[in-house]
């Protein structure tokens, strides 16, 4: 009998009979015959040999016993239908399911079931091959293509396949998922401070504290070097609400990457910063959605790092607009157009101690361009390294200039140091040199260095910071209040002085809650045996409060705006007291 679906062998006994045993020995795969019922009529060498059981054990017995829950409750029924209505579903359609041994395991198998029918008898031959090795061949194969090896975490290409596949499910049925794209602050000073298997065991702290955050609620990636990439799906169909939680998220995300890590017995704090981007039905690709997250992650990152941007259209206008910037600013060394203005520091009888010197840049068609436009633009580049010499070199030839007059002498020169430059193993020799060579006092030079330097390594920070001590040069903690800084880290590093932060001052006058705390921390500055001084004095109001919390150094517009040089030394001959 013909049967269209299910290819039926046809068998002549005589054959059969002959080499029937001796070809069903000698096959690589298990063959397995069953009686119309399902119970095992033959069981070869090679069937013992993937199953576990002897022919013996097996002759007899429901072939069901061969497989996993799930099919061997369907077994029965699908031979009673097929007997029924002879439509073939799973005979003569290789297929891949699975198999289960004699000790309980379940294996990946290759099935192909065929219908031999003599005599108006149905029986059955199954052929099985076992296919573990084969798939985890695949499975390493997919593991190289779409997982990173030293994370363990999904990679780039996994993100894009997710993002197109997000993509035609909110296509169809609308709904929102959330981009993260993740870079850690600061990673290469992490790198040459815990060397690189510290750096690597910072990469994979990273990507376990993304994860146990998303706590399953969505997939984190590692796209290469320092950056990650999260995708949390499933939020809220209407988009400000998405867009809120996403915000959620990402605040959750930073706070849990600033706690500590312990990384080779050292303690050490990162920060990432993050750029965000709703995906949706999406006529974007996926390269250019991670490409938008990127910008955004960027912009967060000069903005201020460990903190948060939405992608917006004209952040590509941005991202324009800041690399002609720097190209500008490679340029505006060598064109001398950054300069150094001062800006006084008075104590409480008006007499000036000193100046903290800011930069300008005058741009040959933009006019001035604000230090807090392109010092973050600086940063991100590593020229920051260049300027910050710059202006460690003018500052040291303006002191050794100073000290050739008596009312000039005695005064102090504060330069700003970001993070990046101060992270430079180059930093304390370039201070050393720049002072040898001008000859000026190293007691007049100061260094105003921001609570970010205190995130790294702690013996590394004090070893660079009592270098600098022993050279005589003055250490000050600027834009104090807005960080991390701790007790503990006040106590063990080597610094002057504290510059108590604008934002503390602006309402002093009007707030207890700020004079509270400024008085706190001129108290704290007693005890420590810091001097104090605050930052963005504009009124006389705001000075007799400071003056009424202890605090006796200041700078402001109050007593002076930045200045030039020869302005500073004319409001230093004329002696003007407040
Ligand atoms: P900063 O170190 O906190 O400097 C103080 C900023 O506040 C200066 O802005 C100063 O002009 C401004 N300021 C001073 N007194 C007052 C006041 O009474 N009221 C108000 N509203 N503002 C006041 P500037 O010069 O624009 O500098 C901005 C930031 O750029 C600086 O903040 C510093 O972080 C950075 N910067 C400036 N020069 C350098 C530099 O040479 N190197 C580095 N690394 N950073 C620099
Ligand atoms: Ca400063
Ligand atoms: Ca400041």
């Amino acid at each position: 009998m013909n049967l269209p679906m299910c290819p039926a062998l046809v068998f002549d006994p005589a054959d059969a009979a002959q080499h029937g045993q001796a070809i069903l020995d000698n096959v690589l795969e298990a063959i397995i015959t069953t009686d119309s019922r399902g119970l095992m009529t033959s069981f070869n060498r090679a069937a013992t040999r993937i199953f576990g059981y002897a022919a013996q054990e097996v002759i007899g017995r429901n072939v069901s016993m061969l497989m996993p829950a799930p099919d061997r409750a369907q077994h029965d029924a699908h031979m009673v239908r097929y007997e029924s209505t002879r439509e073939a579903r799973v005979i003569g359609v290789g297929r891949e399911t699975f198999g289960l041994h004699k000790c309980g395991l379940v294996f990946p198998i290759q099935l192909s079931l065929s219908a031999i029918e003599r005599d108006g008898q149905l029986s059955y031959v199954g052929l099985v091959r076992d296919i573990s090795e084969q798939k985890e061949a695949e499975s390493h194969i997919e593991r190289l293509a779409y997982y990173d090896a030293l994370t363990g975490l999904p990679n780039r290409r996994w993100v894009l396949d997710q993002l197109a596949q997000l993509h035609s499910r909110f296509a169809k049925q609308g709904g929102h998922a959330a981009l993260i794209f993740a870079d850690i602050d600061r990673f290469k000073s992490a790198n040459d401070t815990l060397g690189h298997a510290g750096g690597d065991a910072l990469l994979r702290a990273t990507g376990m504290r993304l994860k146990d955050c998303l706590d399953g609620q969505g997939l984190v990636a590692r796209l290469g070097g320092d950056e990650f990439a999260m995708l949390i799906s499933d939020l809220d169909t209407d988009a400000d609400m998405a867009q809120l939680e996403a915000a959620q998220w990402c605040q959750r995300l930073l706070h849990r990457l600033r706690c500590e890590h312990q990384i080779a017995g050292q303690e050490y704090r990162t920060s990432a910063s993050l750029g965000v981007l709703l995906v949706r039905d999406g006529r974007e690709s996926p390269e250019a959605l991670l490409a938008h997250a990127e910008l955004a992650m960027q912009q967060a990152k000069s903005e201020s790092r460990d903190t948060y941007r939405f992608y917006a259209a004209e952040m590509g206008r941005l991202a324009a607009l800041r690399a002609s910037l720097l190209n500008d600013l490679r340029l505006a060394l060598q064109r001398q157009e950054l300069a150094l203005v001062y800006q006084p520091q008075v104590d409480e009888w008006g007499d000036v101690l000193g100046a903290e010197a800011l930069l300008r840049w005058r741009h040959p068609s933009r006019g001035m361009v604000s230090p807090a436009d392109f010092i973050p633009l600086a940063e991100q580049s590593g020229f920051i390294i260049e300027i910050g010499q710059w202006v460690l070199r003018q500052a040291c030839d303006m002191l050794a200039g100073w000290r050739r007059h008596r009312q000039t002498a005695v005064l102090s020169i504060a330069i700003n140091i970001s993070a990046t430059e101060f992270l430079d193993p180059e930093f304390v020799p370039a201070v050393s040199r720049a002072l040898a060579v001008s000859g000026a006092d190293p007691r007049r030079l100061k260094l105003e260095l921001t609570e970010s330097v205190l995130t790294v390594d702690l013996s590394d920070l004090a070893r660079k910071l009592s270098a600098l001590k022993c050279m005589g040069v003055g250490l000050s903690l600027d834009d104090f209040g807005t960080g991390y800084s701790s007790m503990a880290y006040l106590r063990e590093l080597p610094l002057d002085q504290l510059k108590i932060d604008r934002s503390f001052i602006v309402e002093i006058d009007r707030s207890a809650r700020d004079e509270v705390l400024v008085r706190g921390m001129v108290d704290m500055c007693r005890v420590l045996g810091l001097s104090v001084i605050a930052e963005g004095v504009e009124t006389p109001s705001q000075r007799e409060r400071l003056l009424a919390c202890g605090c006796t150094s200041f700078q402001g517009y109050l007593t002076g705006r930045p200045m030039s040089a020869e302005d500073l030394r004319a409001m230093v001959e004329t002696c003007q007291p407040v």
